[in-house]
Protein backbone atom coordinates (compact mmCIF):
# COMPACT_ATOMS: atom_id res chain seq x y z
CA UNK A 1 0.00 0.00 0.00
CA UNK A 2 2.91 2.36 1.41
CA UNK A 3 4.79 1.66 -2.25
CA UNK A 4 1.10 2.14 -4.30
CA UNK A 5 0.98 5.43 -2.74
CA UNK A 6 4.40 6.33 -3.44
CA UNK A 7 3.95 5.44 -7.25
CA UNK A 8 1.02 7.69 -6.69
CA UNK A 9 2.80 10.95 -5.32
CA UNK A 10 5.19 10.28 -7.81
CA UNK A 11 3.08 10.15 -11.23
CA UNK A 12 1.66 13.12 -9.51
CA UNK A 13 4.74 15.20 -9.28
CA UNK A 14 5.49 14.27 -13.33
CA UNK A 15 1.62 15.56 -13.58
CA UNK A 16 2.44 18.89 -11.71
CA UNK A 17 5.98 19.44 -13.50
CA UNK A 18 4.29 18.98 -16.76
CA UNK A 19 1.32 21.62 -15.95
CA UNK A 20 4.25 23.81 -14.54
CA UNK A 21 6.41 23.81 -17.72
CA UNK A 22 2.72 23.88 -19.95
CA UNK A 23 2.35 27.38 -18.26
CA UNK A 24 5.29 28.54 -18.69
CA UNK A 25 5.41 27.37 -22.35
CA UNK A 26 2.07 27.88 -23.44
CA UNK A 27 0.95 30.49 -26.11
CA UNK A 28 -2.39 30.52 -24.29
CA UNK A 29 -4.40 30.16 -21.13
CA UNK A 30 -6.78 27.19 -23.22
CA UNK A 31 -3.76 25.69 -24.24
CA UNK A 32 -2.73 25.11 -20.74
CA UNK A 33 -6.13 23.83 -19.09
CA UNK A 34 -5.56 21.19 -21.96
CA UNK A 35 -2.05 20.64 -20.91
CA UNK A 36 -3.50 20.04 -17.76
CA UNK A 37 -6.41 18.15 -17.83
CA UNK A 38 -4.69 15.31 -19.91
CA UNK A 39 -2.25 15.43 -17.42
CA UNK A 40 -4.68 14.85 -14.70
CA UNK A 41 -5.95 11.70 -16.64
CA UNK A 42 -2.55 9.90 -17.78
CA UNK A 43 -2.11 10.46 -13.65
CA UNK A 44 -5.33 9.38 -13.09
CA UNK A 45 -5.31 6.68 -15.18
CA UNK A 46 -1.48 5.72 -14.02
CA UNK A 47 -2.36 5.55 -10.00
CA UNK A 48 -5.58 3.53 -10.51
CA UNK A 49 -3.49 0.85 -13.28
CA UNK A 50 -0.52 0.63 -10.86
CA UNK A 51 -2.49 0.62 -7.76
CA UNK A 52 -4.92 -2.44 -9.46
CA UNK A 53 -1.83 -4.35 -10.39
CA UNK A 54 -0.23 -3.81 -7.20
CA UNK A 55 -3.28 -5.64 -4.95
CA UNK A 56 -4.03 -7.40 -7.34
CA UNK A 57 -0.98 -9.19 -7.29
CA UNK A 58 -0.24 -9.60 -3.98
CA UNK A 59 -4.46 -10.28 -2.83
CA UNK A 60 -4.31 -13.14 -5.79
CA UNK A 61 -2.37 -15.52 -3.02
CA UNK A 62 -4.69 -14.74 -0.15
CA UNK A 63 -7.77 -15.47 -2.59
CA UNK A 64 -6.11 -18.64 -3.48
CA UNK A 65 -5.46 -19.55 -0.11
CA UNK A 66 -8.77 -19.15 0.98
CA UNK A 67 -10.22 -21.00 -1.80
CA UNK A 68 -7.85 -23.90 -0.94
CA UNK A 69 -9.48 -23.58 2.46
CA UNK A 70 -13.22 -23.81 1.20
CA UNK A 71 -11.90 -27.01 -0.70
CA UNK A 72 -10.16 -28.43 2.01
CA UNK A 73 -7.10 -28.73 0.13
CA UNK A 74 -4.39 -28.04 2.35
CA UNK A 75 -1.76 -29.16 0.73
CA UNK A 76 -2.59 -27.04 -2.78
CA UNK A 77 -1.16 -24.17 -1.75
CA UNK A 78 1.83 -22.83 0.11
CA UNK A 79 1.73 -19.12 1.15
CA UNK A 80 4.86 -17.41 0.68
CA UNK A 81 6.03 -15.71 3.57
CA UNK A 82 5.33 -12.06 3.10
CA UNK A 83 8.52 -9.95 4.67
CA UNK A 84 7.10 -6.72 3.80
CA UNK A 85 5.92 -4.68 6.74
CA UNK A 86 2.58 -3.27 4.84
CA UNK A 87 -1.01 -3.74 5.14
CA UNK A 88 -1.60 -6.06 2.54
CA UNK A 89 1.60 -8.30 3.22
CA UNK A 90 0.35 -8.41 6.75
CA UNK A 91 -2.67 -9.78 5.89
CA UNK A 92 -0.74 -12.13 3.96
CA UNK A 93 1.13 -13.30 6.93
CA UNK A 94 -2.04 -13.88 9.28
CA UNK A 95 -4.12 -15.58 6.45
CA UNK A 96 -1.17 -18.36 6.09
CA UNK A 97 -1.05 -18.54 9.56
CA UNK A 98 -5.06 -18.79 9.60
CA UNK A 99 -4.45 -21.67 7.55
CA UNK A 100 -2.03 -23.55 9.43
CA UNK A 101 -4.43 -23.16 12.35
CA UNK A 102 -7.18 -24.53 10.55
CA UNK A 103 -5.09 -27.67 8.83
CA UNK A 104 -3.55 -28.32 12.19
CA UNK A 105 -7.36 -28.26 13.74
CA UNK A 106 -8.85 -30.94 10.82
CA UNK A 107 -5.87 -32.99 11.52
CA UNK A 108 -6.70 -33.57 15.51
CA UNK A 109 -10.22 -34.04 14.62
CA UNK A 110 -9.66 -36.02 11.97
CA UNK A 111 -6.99 -38.18 15.08
CA UNK A 112 -9.74 -37.81 17.44
CA UNK A 113 -12.51 -39.25 14.80
CA UNK A 114 -10.31 -42.27 13.97
CA UNK A 115 -9.35 -42.19 17.76
CA UNK A 116 -13.35 -42.99 18.37
CA UNK A 117 -13.70 -45.13 15.93
CA UNK A 118 -11.19 -47.68 16.63
CA UNK A 119 -11.70 -47.14 20.25
CA UNK A 120 -15.96 -48.31 19.52
CA UNK A 121 -14.56 -51.29 17.23
CA UNK A 122 -12.16 -52.08 20.18
CA UNK A 123 -14.57 -52.34 22.95
CA UNK A 124 -17.83 -53.71 21.00
CA UNK A 125 -15.09 -56.69 19.88
CA UNK A 126 -14.48 -57.05 23.85
CA UNK A 127 -17.64 -56.88 25.12
CA UNK A 128 -19.14 -59.34 22.89
CA UNK A 129 -16.91 -62.53 24.32
CA UNK A 130 -18.54 -62.07 27.96
CA UNK A 131 -22.10 -60.88 26.93
CA UNK A 132 -22.32 -63.94 24.69
CA UNK A 133 -21.13 -66.22 26.94
CA UNK A 134 -23.87 -65.38 29.91
CA UNK A 135 -26.16 -65.91 27.09
CA UNK A 136 -25.48 -69.05 26.03
CA UNK A 137 -25.20 -70.05 30.37
CA UNK A 138 -28.87 -68.06 31.51
CA UNK A 139 -30.18 -70.15 28.25
CA UNK A 140 -28.58 -73.23 29.40
CA UNK A 141 -30.12 -72.56 32.76
CA UNK A 142 -33.22 -71.49 31.59
CA UNK A 143 -33.63 -74.44 29.13
CA UNK A 144 -33.52 -76.75 31.99
CA UNK A 145 -30.50 -77.21 33.96
CA UNK A 146 -31.63 -74.78 36.81
CA UNK A 147 -33.68 -78.17 37.77
CA UNK A 148 -30.01 -80.18 37.85
CA UNK A 149 -28.32 -80.09 41.03
CA UNK A 150 -25.14 -81.53 39.09
CA UNK A 151 -24.54 -78.90 37.09
CA UNK A 152 -26.67 -75.38 37.90
CA UNK A 153 -24.37 -74.35 40.43
CA UNK A 154 -21.22 -75.00 37.75
CA UNK A 155 -23.16 -72.39 35.27
CA UNK A 156 -24.26 -69.98 37.41
CA UNK A 157 -20.61 -69.73 38.60
CA UNK A 158 -19.47 -69.35 35.18
CA UNK A 159 -21.66 -66.71 34.54
CA UNK A 160 -20.96 -64.96 37.20
CA UNK A 161 -17.10 -64.87 36.39
CA UNK A 162 -18.20 -62.88 32.97
CA UNK A 163 -20.32 -60.78 35.02
CA UNK A 164 -17.28 -59.54 37.10
CA UNK A 165 -15.25 -59.50 33.93
CA UNK A 166 -17.52 -57.15 32.40
CA UNK A 167 -17.08 -55.11 35.38
CA UNK A 168 -13.32 -55.15 35.44
CA UNK A 169 -13.26 -54.33 31.67
CA UNK A 170 -16.21 -51.32 31.94
CA UNK A 171 -13.76 -50.03 34.99
CA UNK A 172 -10.72 -50.07 32.93
CA UNK A 173 -12.60 -48.71 29.69
CA UNK A 174 -13.76 -45.72 31.84
CA UNK A 175 -10.07 -45.17 33.29
CA UNK A 176 -8.29 -45.54 29.84
CA UNK A 177 -11.00 -43.52 28.26
CA UNK A 178 -10.44 -40.71 30.84
CA UNK A 179 -7.17 -40.44 30.37
CA UNK A 180 -7.07 -40.69 26.89
CA UNK A 181 -9.16 -37.93 26.57
CA UNK A 182 -7.23 -35.83 29.29
CA UNK A 183 -10.62 -35.77 31.68
CA UNK A 184 -8.56 -37.33 34.27
CA UNK A 185 -6.19 -34.91 36.09
CA UNK A 186 -3.46 -36.34 38.51
CA UNK A 187 -2.82 -34.59 41.82
CA UNK A 188 0.52 -34.57 42.15
CA UNK A 189 1.54 -34.59 46.04
CA UNK A 190 4.30 -35.88 48.27
CA UNK A 191 3.53 -39.31 48.93
CA UNK A 192 5.62 -42.15 51.10
CA UNK A 193 5.87 -45.17 48.90
CA UNK A 194 6.68 -47.33 52.08
CA UNK A 195 3.21 -47.11 53.29
CA UNK A 196 1.32 -48.14 50.00
CA UNK A 197 3.64 -50.89 49.66
CA UNK A 198 2.44 -52.57 52.82
CA UNK A 199 -0.99 -51.81 51.57
CA UNK A 200 -0.19 -53.49 48.14
CA UNK A 201 1.29 -56.84 50.05
CA UNK A 202 -1.77 -57.24 51.88
CA UNK A 203 -3.93 -56.49 49.03
CA UNK A 204 -2.21 -58.86 46.66
CA UNK A 205 -1.14 -61.64 48.89
CA UNK A 206 -4.27 -64.26 48.56
CA UNK A 207 -4.12 -63.21 44.90
CA UNK A 208 -0.08 -64.36 44.25
CA UNK A 209 -0.79 -67.45 46.92
CA UNK A 210 -3.73 -68.51 44.63
CA UNK A 211 -1.32 -68.61 41.56
CA UNK A 212 1.71 -70.24 44.07
CA UNK A 213 3.77 -67.25 43.37
CA UNK A 214 5.73 -65.45 45.96
CA UNK A 215 5.81 -61.69 46.54
CA UNK A 216 9.08 -59.82 47.71
CA UNK A 217 8.84 -56.30 48.51
CA UNK A 218 11.76 -54.10 48.98
CA UNK A 219 12.04 -50.25 49.81
CA UNK A 220 15.73 -48.99 50.48
CA UNK A 221 14.34 -46.85 52.80
CA UNK A 222 10.96 -46.49 54.38
CA UNK A 223 10.97 -42.89 54.37
CA UNK A 224 11.64 -42.46 50.91
CA UNK A 225 8.81 -39.94 49.50
CA UNK A 226 7.85 -39.38 45.77
CA UNK A 227 5.80 -36.67 43.81
CA UNK A 228 2.78 -38.56 42.53
CA UNK A 229 -0.35 -38.66 42.37
CA UNK A 230 -1.42 -41.65 44.89
CA UNK A 231 -4.09 -43.30 43.58
CA UNK A 232 -2.77 -43.09 40.27
CA UNK A 233 0.15 -44.85 41.78
CA UNK A 234 -1.67 -47.32 43.57
CA UNK A 235 -2.62 -48.38 40.61
CA UNK A 236 0.48 -48.52 37.83
CA UNK A 237 1.51 -51.16 40.81
CA UNK A 238 -0.94 -53.21 41.40
CA UNK A 239 -1.42 -53.76 37.26
CA UNK A 240 2.74 -54.25 37.34
CA UNK A 241 2.41 -56.91 40.44
CA UNK A 242 -0.74 -58.35 39.32
CA UNK A 243 0.76 -58.71 35.52
CA UNK A 244 4.11 -60.53 37.76
CA UNK A 245 1.50 -62.85 39.11
CA UNK A 246 -1.04 -63.74 36.04
CA UNK A 247 1.76 -64.20 33.52
CA UNK A 248 4.16 -66.30 36.37
CA UNK A 249 4.71 -69.79 36.53
CA UNK A 250 3.69 -71.93 39.62
CA UNK A 251 6.86 -71.36 42.18
CA UNK A 252 7.52 -68.32 40.60
CA UNK A 253 8.01 -65.14 42.09
CA UNK A 254 8.07 -61.39 41.74
CA UNK A 255 10.11 -58.47 43.27
CA UNK A 256 9.04 -55.62 43.65
CA UNK A 257 12.10 -53.08 44.99
CA UNK A 258 12.05 -49.12 45.44
CA UNK A 259 15.77 -47.36 45.69
CA UNK A 260 17.03 -44.03 44.93
CA UNK A 261 18.62 -44.38 41.39
CA UNK A 262 21.91 -44.74 39.85
CA UNK A 263 21.49 -43.24 36.64
CA UNK A 264 19.19 -40.27 37.57
CA UNK A 265 20.28 -38.41 40.82
CA UNK A 266 17.05 -37.13 42.74
CA UNK A 267 14.68 -39.58 41.67
CA UNK A 268 13.71 -42.96 43.12
CA UNK A 269 13.45 -46.46 40.70
CA UNK A 270 10.79 -48.20 40.98
CA UNK A 271 11.08 -52.01 39.51
CA UNK A 272 8.87 -55.08 39.21
CA UNK A 273 10.54 -58.19 38.37
CA UNK A 274 9.05 -61.49 37.58
CA UNK A 275 10.18 -65.28 37.04
CA UNK A 276 7.21 -65.51 34.32
CA UNK A 277 6.78 -66.55 31.12
CA UNK A 278 8.40 -63.77 29.59
CA UNK A 279 7.63 -61.37 26.99
CA UNK A 280 9.24 -62.54 23.10
CA UNK A 281 10.88 -59.11 21.38
CA UNK A 282 8.57 -59.09 18.74
CA UNK A 283 6.29 -58.39 21.22
CA UNK A 284 7.82 -56.44 23.26
CA UNK A 285 7.21 -52.76 21.82
CA UNK A 286 3.57 -53.56 21.59
CA UNK A 287 2.83 -54.67 25.26
CA UNK A 288 1.24 -51.17 26.09
CA UNK A 289 -0.95 -50.53 23.20
CA UNK A 290 -4.41 -50.77 24.30
CA UNK A 291 -6.08 -54.21 23.71
CA UNK A 292 -3.06 -55.51 22.65
CA UNK A 293 -2.41 -59.21 24.27
CA UNK A 294 0.21 -61.94 23.99
CA UNK A 295 -1.79 -65.18 24.84
CA UNK A 296 -5.35 -63.57 24.53
CA UNK A 297 -6.81 -66.66 25.99
CA UNK A 298 -4.53 -66.37 28.61
CA UNK A 299 -5.39 -62.93 29.83
CA UNK A 300 -9.00 -63.24 29.26
CA UNK A 301 -8.43 -66.08 31.70
CA UNK A 302 -6.87 -64.67 34.31
CA UNK A 303 -9.06 -61.81 34.32
CA UNK A 304 -7.32 -59.51 32.05
CA UNK A 305 -8.56 -56.91 29.67
CA UNK A 306 -5.72 -55.87 27.77
CA UNK A 307 -5.57 -52.36 28.92
CA UNK A 308 -3.54 -52.68 32.38
CA UNK A 309 -0.15 -51.67 30.56
CA UNK A 310 -2.02 -48.51 28.34
CA UNK A 311 -3.48 -47.37 31.82
CA UNK A 312 0.24 -47.52 33.62
CA UNK A 313 1.96 -45.92 30.80
CA UNK A 314 -0.52 -42.70 30.60
CA UNK A 315 -0.27 -42.60 34.19
CA UNK A 316 3.50 -42.32 34.32
CA UNK A 317 3.04 -39.84 30.99
CA UNK A 318 1.17 -37.56 33.20
CA UNK A 319 4.11 -37.75 35.63
CA UNK A 320 6.56 -37.00 33.37
CA UNK A 321 8.09 -40.42 33.41
CA UNK A 322 8.36 -43.49 31.20
CA UNK A 323 7.28 -47.44 31.27
CA UNK A 324 10.94 -49.29 30.42
CA UNK A 325 10.16 -52.97 29.83
CA UNK A 326 13.16 -55.65 29.80
CA UNK A 327 12.16 -59.63 28.96
CA UNK A 328 13.43 -62.70 27.75
CA UNK A 329 10.82 -65.51 26.76
CA UNK A 330 10.38 -68.67 29.67
CA UNK A 331 12.47 -66.45 31.64
CA UNK A 332 10.67 -63.21 33.06
CA UNK A 333 10.28 -59.89 32.72
CA UNK A 334 11.06 -56.17 34.43
CA UNK A 335 9.12 -53.38 34.31
CA UNK A 336 10.59 -50.31 35.24
CA UNK A 337 10.39 -46.42 35.82
CA UNK A 338 11.38 -43.50 37.56
CA UNK A 339 9.71 -40.67 40.26
CA UNK A 340 11.14 -37.56 41.26
CA UNK A 341 11.72 -37.28 45.18
CA UNK A 342 9.72 -35.37 46.69
P1 LIG B 1 -3.84 -57.81 30.42
O1 LIG B 1 -5.06 -57.33 31.06
O2 LIG B 1 -4.08 -58.70 29.26
O3 LIG B 1 -2.86 -58.36 31.38
P2 LIG B 1 -1.93 -55.66 30.04
O4 LIG B 1 -2.11 -54.39 29.28
O5 LIG B 1 -1.65 -55.56 31.47
O6 LIG B 1 -3.21 -56.50 29.73
O7 LIG B 1 -0.75 -56.46 29.33
C1 LIG B 1 -0.77 -56.63 27.94
C2 LIG B 1 -0.14 -57.95 27.57
O8 LIG B 1 1.28 -57.91 27.83
C3 LIG B 1 -0.64 -59.13 28.37
O9 LIG B 1 -1.81 -59.68 27.82
C4 LIG B 1 0.53 -60.10 28.29
O10 LIG B 1 0.48 -60.81 27.07
C5 LIG B 1 1.74 -59.17 28.27
N1 LIG B 1 2.34 -59.01 29.62
C6 LIG B 1 2.14 -57.98 30.47
N2 LIG B 1 2.86 -58.14 31.59
C7 LIG B 1 3.54 -59.28 31.45
C8 LIG B 1 4.47 -60.00 32.25
N3 LIG B 1 4.84 -59.56 33.46
N4 LIG B 1 4.98 -61.15 31.77
C9 LIG B 1 4.62 -61.60 30.56
N5 LIG B 1 3.74 -60.99 29.74
C10 LIG B 1 3.20 -59.84 30.17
Amino acid sequence: MKAAIAGGSMVFAVHLSISVMAGFTAVDEASVWLFSGIAAIITAASIYAYTAFYLWRKIKPVEELLDALIAKEFDSVSVPKHSGGDEVGVLLNKAGEASEAVEQEFARLFRLENYRKDFIGDISHELKTPIFAIQGFVETLLDGALEDEKVNRHFLRKTMKNVNRLTILTNDLMEIAKLETGELKSYIQPVYLSDMVHELQDMLAHRAAEERVELDFRISDEKIRVMSDRNQMRQVLVNLIENGIKYNKPGGKVTLSITDSKASPGKVQVKVKDTGIGISEDHLGRVTERFFRVDKSRSRDKGGTGLGLAIVKHILESHGSSLKVKSRLNEGSEFSFCLKKA
